[in-house]
């Protein structure tokens, strides 16, 4: 599974996804590629351009792990009122329960730029690190209760990356460092 703009002022992941998209499409009948593709996974804050969706809530701090709690620090990780209470939210997670993704690479940025690993994923992301060159981490130095890391990854033994790509580079640049990242990231899982 692959998700671009959990987070809406996030554009790489769009810009990323739809170009793979394009490539797979003309290359592959549809039908034949094992992916769930959303690239836009928040489509009121893409529009807005905000983190959060267009109740305030930030989606990568709503899904409901165990150690989901209503209090946050920043206004921009505003967990919501309840986990799963949003409605893109309940999308994903419709989307998890119908296809039991084996993998899950979710495209953020920001300046740290790094692959950040969740659940039995050390493999897959060196992998990418040998792609791009960026460092694979395993704790992004902050808790992320509420996020896909957590509920997939840690919790579920899904592997999942949150890749963050270098945040403020032009589309041009995204694409050309980190479309092959994405080419290999499903390549690895035999899914083209
Ligand atoms: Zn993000």
């Amino acid at each position: 599974m692959l998700l671009g703009c959990v987070h809406g002022d996030e554009p790489e992941g769009v810009w990323l996804l739809e170009a793979a998209l394009k490539d797979w499409k003309a290359r592959f009948p549809l039908q034949m590629v094992g992916l769930v593709v959303v690239p836009v996974a928040n489509p009121d804050g893409r529009r807005a351009r905000t983190r959060w969706n267009a109740r305030g809530i930030d989606l990568n701090r709503n899904l409901p792990t165990r150690d989901w709690k209503a209090s946050f620090q920043h206004r921009g990780n505003n967990p919501g009122p309840r986990s799963a209470s949003e409605p893109e939210t309940q999308g994903l997670l419709g989307l998890l329960e119908r296809f039991q993704p084996e993998a899950i690479l979710s495209i953020h940025s920001m300046r740290r730029f790094q692959i950040n690993i969740n659940g039995p994923a050390l493999e897959w992301g060196q992998a990418l690190a040998r792609i791009c060159g960026y460092p694979v981490t395993d704790d992004i130095g902050y808790p992320c209760p509420g996020s896909l890391g957590t509920y997939a990854g840690a919790e579920r033994q899904i592997p999942a990356i949150t890749l963050e790509v270098q945040r403020g580079l032009r589309r041009p640049e995204v694409l050309r460092i980190h479309l092959p990242v994405v080419q290999g990231a499903v390549r690895f899982w035999d899914r083209l």
